[in-house]
Order: structure tokens, then sequence, then C-alpha cells
């Protein structure tokens, strides 16, 4: 047994305790054998599908998704993409133009489940499935599935021939069961974002043109009969006569994508203590240097974050040329490859912190996107800082987000990614919300508390379906105290947080410094007094939601712990045992973690 497969082994026995235990949740087996005609871009399949019913209730009914069916004018991604108030350029009304043989769609040729016969219906890129018999608690069906799909030229994340020349991005390119959790059914159509999936595991093959590289989820089974691809980096070998099989097997993910182009350069680098990286990219491409230059990158970035936020857990992970930006697949990611190499890295370091918030940490993306955009977001914006030694890695998320707040578009982060007005709302509230929901987090409880229970929440909730309220009770857990109330104030609310040092007053021979809660967000607060000797004091107040402090941060700073703030009060004034003379300055949240949306007023210089 390879340690692969003893860490499997551990994950699966993992996930039957806790879905007893705890949470259940659905299991999927896929076994998948596929035929990809290169001329017509034709893609015929089956599907075998056996699908465990976890859940304490009795389905009727599944659902599938069929992706490719987006790809069609007059769909819901082609009105959405020409309507929204900004729309994403990348789509804009490009699909409204696509021709007969340009369009995506999937056709279900067959439908059996355990045998029998089902009735099913297609809606755009639902297919709803009446079942032949009810699946029981605790019981498994298996369905058996032909299907027929022509892929879409490329228009957002999977197709043929994309910008830069990639031949296959396929990606959300098979029939794939819906998932069914605590919350219900999640068979959304698919309007733009994001995704969600079913635990379970692959083994698929794939069969096309034989001087095709394929890049895949999991792990290529059968490298002998390829013969090339996968320990290939030199000079073309000559194809073998005929159509080529590929082999793949994924164990414990939530997808499978794959891509193929006949140009693709295979080269691969090692993660000490960690997974083997492979890198496909186009022989032909304007930035093959760069993509020889990022693979140190891609191993630091993977050190990096196996050290802070828990170990990758599979063996491989595959950095493929194609898509339209990037997106983060199971074990793989698809992204643009011709960008300059800082931009390439970047895009590189954000998809690979997917593995651990989406691909182990498979929160629900579409209703809560903060938790994979905006933690992947800090993760990897963490990981770039310290590889390239900079400072600051969060400032362009708190600048994006002060930004939107004066533009009057925030709307709370907790709705569903599609039902955002604004495409820069979405972005705003997933990404820089999300990565500030950390920074922000990090200011109320302390690094040290921080830093282990992002590690904990990993080790506690990977291969599972984390919720917010899972990983806000990890950190409270680990740092004692209670943060509900920043949940619900940050991800449910528009509420803002602005406080000020209202005055400074000579009194009893000491100063009497008060503060004003000007937003409606309260938060505890760091305040720091600099001396006219040259020391400092910082004086913490904590809010009595928190039902305790946070510890000591800086200890070459000392720190004055004043009695909580109630959050009710406007107000708050204290006493500081020097006279009003003697003190330089006074400011809130020195480290500006705290996304106070006037920082003005957090400073006061006495003349
Ligand atoms: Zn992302």
């Amino acid at each position: 047994m390879s340690r692969l497969l003893l860490l499997l082994a551990l994950f699966s026995s993992t996930i039957t305790t806790y879905s007893q235990d705890y949470r259940w949740q659905q299991r999927v087996q896929y076994a998948m054998n596929v035929q990809l005609d290169v001329k017509s871009h034709h893609v015929t399949g089956t599907q075998k599908l056996v699908y465990t019913n976890n859940s304490p209730d009795t389905l009727r009914e599944v659902y599938y998704h069929l992706f490719f069916n987006a790809f069609q004018p007059g769909s819901m991604m082609d009105i959405r993409s020409r309507t929204i108030a900004d729309p994403d350029r990348r789509i804009a009304d490009r699909i409204l133009h696509l021709n007969e043989q340009e369009i995506g769609y999937q056709h279900i040729l067959t439908l059996t489940q355990d045998g029998a016969d089902v009735s099913y219906s297609v809606d755009q890129t639902v297919l709803k499935v009446t079942l032949a018999k009810p699946i029981l608690p605790k019981k498994s069906a298996t369905f058996l599935m032909k299907f027929e799909s022509q892929v879409p030229l490329q228009i957002r994340r999977s197709g043929r021939d994309n910008r830069e020349g990639v031949a296959y991005s396929m990606t959300q390119w098979y029939p794939k069961m819906a998932e069914y959790d605590f919350q219900g059914w999640h068979a959304d159509q698919y309007v733009a974002r994001e995704f969600h999936g079913v635990w379970g595991d692959f083994d698929v093959t794939l069969t096309l043109d034989p001087t095709f590289t394929v890049a895949a989820t999991g792990d290529l089974q059968n490298p002998d009969v390829i013969g090339h691809g996968y320990e290939r980096t030199g000079a073309k070998i000559q194809a073998p006569a005929g159509d080529l099989t590929w082999h793949f097997v994924a164990k414990n993910v939530i997808d499978f994508a794959w891509a193929a182009d006949p140009d693709y350069v295979h080269d691969h680098a090692q993660v000490p203590d960690g997974p083997m990286l492979h890198f496909f990219y186009k022989r032909s491409g304007k930035s093959t240097d760069n993509w020889s230059k990022m693979q140190d990158y891609a191993v630091k970035t993977f050190q990096y974050l196996n050290l802070h936020f828990g170990k990758y857990p599979f063996d491989t992970y595959s950095i493929i040329q194609g898509g339209d930006g990037g997106m983060e697949y199971p074990m793989c990611t698809l992204i643009l490859g011709e960008s300059q190499l800082p931009g390439l890295v970047g895009v590189m370091q954000h998809e690979v912190a997917h593995s651990w918030f989406q691909m182990a940490l498979a929160s629900n993306e579409s209703l809560q996107a903060w938790m994979d955009e905006g933690f992947a977001d800090f993760a990897s914006s963490e990981a770039a800082a310290s590889i390239s030694h900079q400072e600051h890695p969060h400032d362009g998320s708190y600048a994006s987000y002060f930004a939107l707040v004066k533009s009057g578009l925030q709307e709370p982060a907790n709705q569903h990614s599609d039902h955002f007005s604004t495409n820069r709302a979405y972005s705003t509230a997933a990404y820089s919300m999300g990565a500030i929901f950390l920074e922000q987090l990090k200011y109320i409880v302390g690094t040290e508390h921080f830093d282990k229970g992002m590690l904990l929440y990993y080790n506690t909730w990977r291969m599972r379906h984390p919720e917010p309220n899972d990983f806000v009770r990890v950190m409270e857990k680990v740092s004692g105290l209670q943060l509900h109330w920043y949940l619900r104030y940050w991800i449910y609310t528009t509420k803002h947080i602005d406080y000020s040092i209202s005055s400074i007053v000579d009194r009893e021979g000491g100063t009497q410094v008060t503060l004003e809660r000007l937003g409606d967000f309260p938060m505890p607060i760091d305040l720091l007094a600099t001396y006219t000797d040259g020391t400092k004091e910082l004086f913490y107040i904590p809010l009595n939601e928190l039902l305790g402090k946070k510890p000591i941060d800086d200890p070459t700073i000392a720190r004055t712990d004043l009695p909580e703030w109630y959050w009710v009060n406007p107000i708050y004034s204290f006493k500081i045992n020097r006279p009003a003379a003697n003190i330089k300055s006074l400011e809130i949240d020195p480290s500006q973690r705290m996304a106070d949306i006037n920082r003005k007023n957090n400073v006061i210089t006495l003349p």
C-alpha cells in the first residue's frame, strides 16, 4: 500500500465516522469511459455512478448538472452575462453569437437506475431524474448513463480553442450529480459561478487522437501504454497509430477536470515532503520561459501552505495552461499561460491555495464564496509575501473593500454568488472581504490563536463541507472567545466599522481619553499611546461580546487592559495616568487590520 493509498484509507474512514457522528454527507463513485472526436469536438461517454444516500431522507428524485448547455444563445448564462450592470468581458454577448457548431450541449441518450428505466427532464443546465425506486437512507443506487456532448467554443472556463490556442479545457464537462445536504438539493442553474460537489471517487478513461497530451485530475494509471506525456520533457515522441486511451483515478475529490492539446510540454518538479507537481503548457506559447521560472515559485508555495494551513492531501498536482483566467479543480488548475511572470505566478498561487480552501475544505462556493475565494486569496497573499519578502500582503483587499463601500454598491457577503446585483459587489465580497475576514480575525483573537485555528480548521474539516459556523466554532474553541457577532456583522450585513478619538482632556494629573463608535459595527479596540519620552503603551479594550481577551501579540510593547466596551455604548472613556503634555500621539489600531472606513479620525498627534 503506497503512502497515498494509506492516507486515502484514513480519510475515507474519517468520513464515515463524521457522517455518522456529526453531519452526514452523500457519496459518489464514478466510472466513466469517454471518447473525444477531435474533428467534430463531440464527446460520447458512458457513466456508471454509484450514489450513496447517507442522509436520513428517502430520495424520490435526484439532479444532475449539464453545464455545457449553458453555452447556447438564450441560456440563463447568456442572458445574465448580457444584462448585468457590469458584464464580465470574457463572456459579454459571446454566447449569443455562437453558431450550431460552436455551442455546447449535453444529451442524455439512456439512463437507468439499478437496471430500471427512469423518467427525466432537462431544464437548461439541470437534469431532474424521477427515480424508478426511492433511495432509502443509508442505501445506494447505481445509475448507468450514456451521454453525448458537443464541446463549446471556449467562452467561460471550459471549452475548445481558448484564446491562447489550447485545444480542450474540459472542465464542468460531464453530467455531474448535484449535492444534497442538510439544506436540500443544490441543483443550481449554471449562470456564472461557482460550484459545489459530492465527495467521491473517479475512475475515468479518455480516448482520443494519439497526438494529444492529456492533463487531468488524479493519477495516470497507464503511463507505459501512453508512452508519452507523463515522463516526457524533451522532443515530441512518435505517436502510436489509432486513438489512445488515458486512464486516470482520483479518490476522495469533488470533481474531475482535464485538458488536452497536441502541443503541450510536460515538466515536473517535486515538492520536498509534498506532492509531485506537473506543468503542462504550450510549446509554441509566448511565455514558455515564464513557465520554467514559475516552477520554483510553485514548489515554494506548496511548502508555505503545507506549513501554515495543513498538509496537502494528495500526491500530485498539475498546473495546466487552459481556460480563461484561472480556475481551481481537484489536484489541478487551468490557468491562462501568456501573462507576464508576476501575473502568472500570482494566478498560480491563488489557484494552488484553493487546494486547501475548496478541494479539501469544500465549502459551498455558490453560497459562501468568501470562505473559498476569500480564504484562498488570504493564504496565497501570505505565501506570496513570504516568498518575495514583502510586507502588508492584504493591503489590496482593504483598498478594494473601501472603494466598494464608497461606491455604494456593497451587498451582504452571504448571498448566493449568482444573485449579487453587480460582478464588482460579488468579487469584492468574495475575494477581498473574505480575506479581510481572516486578517481582521487575527486582530480580534491574536496571531497565536489565529495560526493554531487555521491548522485546526483544516484538520477538523478537510474532506467535508464546512459551513461558516463550523469555522467560527473552531476559532472560538482555540481562542476561548465568542465570535458569532463578528461573523454576523461582517458577512450577513453591510454595517461598517468607524471609530474615532473624540477628546483628550487633562484631568486630576492624568488624561481622560474619549473614544466614539461612529459606525454600527462594534469591535474590540487596540489603542497605541506614544509618549514624549519615546515609550509606547498599548491600551486594549475588549468588546463585551467576546466574553474574554486576546493574548498579548507583541511582548515588546507594554499592554494595559481596560474594562470591556459594551457594544450598545457609542462612547467610551478611560484615563491615562500621565498628563496630556506627556503624550505625543494616540492611534486606534496601529496595525490597520481593522477595516475602519475612516482612518483619518483614528489618530491624534498632540502639539
Ligand atoms: Zn479563486
